[in-house]
């Protein structure tokens, strides 16, 4: 009861604090009450997600926005970086074995890797290198990957499976090498589905490439992509694998 108490008020002061639309407010409402039948470590692990996330965006103020949206979290972002998480922290809290856990705890590892790697890369100044293709971009780009954001997306996965071991007796040190790697994996499958998949427009006033369907006041037109691939949906794509290997590794390994 207290946890999910403490849910509700964690997302009406993100509200409060300008962090989330009236959908996002909702949209973290659900995800925290699902987590919070968990107990408190997994909001705790919810926790270390945002709250880590916010701090890393804070920390590498972005110098230009290259995203698609603003810094409000409207629904699909929610859902795209917790719903997994919602989904194995309802199934746990009927069902408690390690491998629902350790699926909850692997979206999580892998909503962190690539907010930090995001944070971190994105707003490296100079050029990256798409995951796939190879090709040298401007920072920022879906799909292009830097040494900085690569390690900070390691760390963030690392240091998820780390707490997620010492928050839960049934996860065992394997089990956090596992989330750990998963986790990794799931922002590997980002930077690709990014890279291969997603939506990307051009400007037609200033001819740059963006992730907005607006740009210097015009609509911009589609150069690659497929339609209703956006940044939220790779983000599902990544937390859901994460969620997937990471379950199906700990059912057939340990
Ligand atoms: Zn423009």
């Amino acid at each position: 009861m207290m946890t999910i108490l403490a849910a509700c008020l964690a997302a009406a002061g993100a509200f409060a604090g300008g962090l989330l639309t009236g959908s996002g407010l909702a949209a973290s409402l659900a995800v925290g009450i699902s987590v919070s039948l968990v107990g408190w470590n997994g909001l705790f692990l919810l926790g270390f997600f945002f709250g880590s996330s916010y701090l890393l965006e804070r920390l590498f103020r972005p110098a230009e926005e290259v995203e698609a949206k603003g810094s409000r979290r409207d629904a699909a972002q929610v859902a795209a970086n917790g719903g997994a998480a919602a989904v194995a922290g309802l199934v746990y809290s009927v069902f408690p074995a390690a491998f629902i856990m350790a699926a909850f705890a692997a979206s999580l590892a892998a909503a962190t890797s690539d907010t930090w790697a995001s944070a971190a890369g994105k707003r490296t100044a100079g050029t990256a290198v798409l995951i796939i293709s190879r090709k040298r971009v401007k920072a920022g780009v879906s799909g292009a990957v830097t040494a900085k954001g690569s390690s900070w997306a390691f760390g963030g996965a690392v240091l998820t499976a780390a707490a997620a071991y010492l928050l839960f007796a049934d996860i065992t040190a394997l089990h956090a090498l596992i989330i750990a790697a998963a986790g990794f994996t799931g922002q590997l499958i980002d930077s690709a589905v990014g890279e291969k998949l997603q939506l990307l427009y051009t400007c037609p006033v200033c001819g740059e490439a963006t992730e907005k369907e607006q740009h210097c006041g015009k609509p911009t037109f589609v150069i690659k992509g497929i339609r209703g691939i956006n940044n939220d949906a790779v983000n599902m794509i990544a937390t859901c694998s994460a969620a997937f290997l990471a379950g199906f590794c700990v059912l057939l390994f340990t």
